[in-house]
């Protein structure tokens, strides 16, 4: 039976690669969990005057290399598990871009499509009272990830320097640029995506120019991706959201659906002929990017899959069994801890310049950024053909020795 938890799928390939670079079964012991995870319960008034208490979780899975960082997600199917997992890639993510951080995730169990703005600030204020123990610019520092936004970074800095009493943006990354955000924040995870994207399709031999491309997802990530792709020259025929899919094999208005889609990346309920997420990944294309959510691609359809290239910029969107699967096929998997790494680069970069004040353009964060994501690629496609092991593997041998060396060098192991 295939194991669809990403927990403990995650704690497997630890292991796997802990052992490859020769780690004793003690660092095994220290990294296969997060050092601290806090669950919280918080109180909010909805517009009605009804009072409902949702539930939410911080996790920090290793702070030796420097604070933990990750994204807040704001779903209904979140849960202790997969913020464990979340917080486990971070660190991996970190290590693989060289940052000077650990990995940490929060998220809240709630739907903020069916909630107000007002509903929604309240619970994003109510999250940072409850957490504000374990967070801080020098201990943890959240980012947006899934429904969440730069709107719900603001809230959530104004309500931890108004409980600190001191300006904090450093407290938090994906801010609005007025609010000490990141030039290039918004983009940089399909930044990030699309060097990979043209870093591998050099290695697979073929140019993005009139590749036909696939996009599950039309969120922050997928959307800017579309647009990226679409610009410099691909095809993008297929596209979905969590209600269906659009295809069109002679290539989709990319401009005009992201016109359409709306903030919580919903475009195909415009549409009548849509067909299934399930169909949108099979089609026949030349590369795939999952850019939605968790297990897409797993043993059921991995032999179905025809792109040459799979790209993850979703988080766990490929089991480790479909991994084996399309590996032995040759198709090139660039795996989510390097292909989505480019948000928390960027998000690095953000606090960088909140904590030397000083503000850089556009252009140098994507150079900047560029610069990164190309070694780590290099470097992740190397150790895989030297070691001979998949993308995957490869990928958390990287990304996981900063945690390791620190952890040593600190006297944890
Ligand atoms: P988002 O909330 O902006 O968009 C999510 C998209 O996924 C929407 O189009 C939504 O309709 C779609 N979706 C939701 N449920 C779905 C389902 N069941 N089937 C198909 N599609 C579904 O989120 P995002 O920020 O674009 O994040 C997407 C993925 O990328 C997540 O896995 C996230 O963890 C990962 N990621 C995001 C960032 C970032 O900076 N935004 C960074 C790294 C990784």
């Amino acid at each position: 039976m295939e194991n669809l938890n990403l927990f403990t799928s995650t704690q497997d390939v630890i292991q796997d690669a802990l052992s490859k670079l020769g780690y004793s079964n003690e660092m095994y012991d220290l990294l296969k969990e997060p050092l601290r995870i806090l669950t919280v319960r918080m109180p909010v008034r909805m517009d009605d005057g009804t009072i409902k208490v949702f539930t939410g979780y911080r996790s920090q899975h290793n702070d030796a290399v420097g604070p933990t960082k990750g994204g807040v997600r704001f779903h209904p199917e979140v849960n202790e598990d997969e913020v464990k997992a979340l917080s486990m890639w971070m660190t991996i993510k970190c290590g693989i871009v060289g940052l000077p951080y650990g990995g940490g995730k929060g998220g809240i169990i709630c739907d903020p499509r069916t909630m107000s703005m007002g509903e929604i600030e309240r619970l994003s204020r109510a999250y940072v009272r409850a957490i504000s123990q374990i967070v801080g610019p020098t201990k943890d520092i959240p980012a947006p990830d899934v429904y969440t936004n730069s709107q719900i970074m603001a809230w959530m800095m104004d309500e931890y320097s108004r409980l600190r009493e001191n300006d904090s943006p450093g407290f938090i990354t994906g801010k609005p640029i007025v609010l000490g955000g990141s030039e290039g924040r918004d983009k940089a995870t399909a930044q990030g995506v699309t060097i990979c994207i043209e870093e591998a399709a050099k290695k697979k031999g073929f140019q993005l120019k009139g590749a036909r491309v696939v996009i599950q997802g039309f969120g922050n990530a997928g959307s800017f991706l579309a647009k990226f792709l679409h610009d410099e020259g691909a095809k993008v025929i297929g596209i979905s959201d969590a209600y269906g899919a659009l295809h069109d094999p002679n290539g989709l208005d990319i401009d005009y659906l992201l016109d359409r889609r709306d903030s919580f990346g919903t475009v195909t309920t415009l549409f009548e002929n849509t067909i299934s997420n399930k169909e949108l990944l099979e089609l026949d294309c030349d590369i795939l990017v999952p850019a939605a959510i968790s297990n897409q691609i797993t043993s059921d359809n991995a032999a179905n899959i025809k792109a040459a290239i799979v790209v993850e910029a979703a988080n766990g969107p490929t089991t480790v069994e479909a991994t084996k699967i399309l590996t032995e096929r040759g198709i090139l998997l660039v795996p989510d801890v390097l292909a989505s790494a480019g948000g928390v680069t960027v998000s690095y970069f953000e606090w960088v310049q909140n904590n030397q004040g000083y503000y850089w353009s556009e252009d140098e964060v994507n150079e900047k950024l560029r610069l990164k994501l190309v070694e780590a690629f290099n470097n992740v496609y190397s150790i895989s053909e030297t070691r001979r092991v998949n993308m995957r593997l490869a990928a958390y041998m990287v990304g996981l020795r900063n945690a390791a060396e620190a952890s040593k060098f600190r006297g944890w192991v």
